[in-house]
């Protein structure tokens, strides 16, 4: 067993410019406008991750 294998390097996500490659037109956020990961064909309201997370504290706090 080789344990080292389980340790991960401490490197920072890239963060590149936030740009929409050629593929299925995705819904945007209705709170920020932004790109999600849901296709346009979701029905309701679709968040992108930011603001997915964000109404999740939101939910998870009230209370
Ligand atoms: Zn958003």
């Amino acid at each position: 067993m080789d344990e080292s294998y389980c340790e991960t390097p401490a490197t920072e996500l890239p963060t590149g410019p936030e740009t929409v490659d050629s593929g299925p037109p995705y819904a945007e956020c209705v709170l920020c406008r932004k790109p999600t990961e849901y296709p346009e064909s979701v029905k309701g309201i679709t968040l992108c991750p930011v603001c997915e997370w964000q109404e999740a504290q939101r939910t998870a706090c009230s209370g």
